[in-house]
């Protein structure tokens, strides 16, 4: 059930986007934007190959195989991110900012997971920012060494430190009927694949999600 469940919700985001870019596509050909709609095209194209990738990728954990790492670029897993997620941030008028210092920045992970890290923090982020006019995402560089130390902030409502124990168990969800309080244990799960951790920091003023990571040499 979980696995079902697991599944579901990660594929949710990229078919989202394919039904925004497919109606956005529509319209740029009904204005004769052909090369709108190429581009449109193109990343409709590669959302359904990151959907096959995931299904593969969770029904390899049924075989339970060494999970393969490498190194990866944290800016090329966040500009992946934010194809998918930034339909939802303009529908919801979240601004979402990255650290220009993470150029050039490799840790050891997988490019798809690190993505699917990026794309439930940045989806739960613009989810607790919902209705609000100054929606802020941000993702910051801490410091690089041989762990590699990253912010993800946001300024919603943040969460009371009494249930910061709760939020990575699978199901937990203070969304009733709207969340499937998966997306924290995904997060949680991929970054421990990784030999990284993710943790909640105590903040004022909003959410902060601490990842850390092995840095790895660009090859
Ligand atoms: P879901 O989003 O489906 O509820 P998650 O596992 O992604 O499941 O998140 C669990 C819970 O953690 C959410 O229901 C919410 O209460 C809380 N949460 C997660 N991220 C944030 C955030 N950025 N700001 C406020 N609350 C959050």
């Amino acid at each position: 059930g979980q696995m079902a469940a697991a599944l579901s919700h990660e594929i949710n985001q990229p078919l989202a986007a394919i039904e925004t870019y497919a109606a956005n596509t529509k319209r740029a050909l009904a204005l004769g934007r052909q090369e709108i709609a190429e581009g449109n095209l193109d990343r409709i194209a590669a959302m359904v190959a990151r959907i096959s990738e995931l299904s593969g990728t969770l029904l390899s954990f049924s075989r339970k195989p060494a999970t393969r790492l490498q190194p990866v670029a944290v800016q090329a897993a966040l500009q992946e991110a934010l194809i998918l997620i930034r339909p939802k941030a303009d529908r919801s008028g979240v601004a979402i900012t990255v650290d220009p210092a993470l150029d050039g920045v490799m840790v050891e992970a997988g490019r798809i997971r690190l993505s699917q890290v990026f794309v439930n923090l940045f989806g739960n982020a613009i989810d607790a920012l919902e209705g609000r006019a100054d929606g802020r995402v941000a993702v910051e560089l801490k410091s690089a060494g041989e762990r590699v130390c990253l912010h993800v902030r946001d300024n919603g409502p943040g969460i009371a430190p009494e249930l910061a124990g709760e939020v990575f168990e699978p199901f937990f969800t203070t969304r009733d009927g709207q969340g499937s309080g998966l997306g924290l244990s995904i997060v949680y799960n991929i970054m421990q694949d990784f030999g990284g951790s993710v943790t909640l920091l105590p903040a004022e003023g909003g959410a902060v999600f601490e990842l850390r990571l092995k840095a790895a040499q660009a090859e």
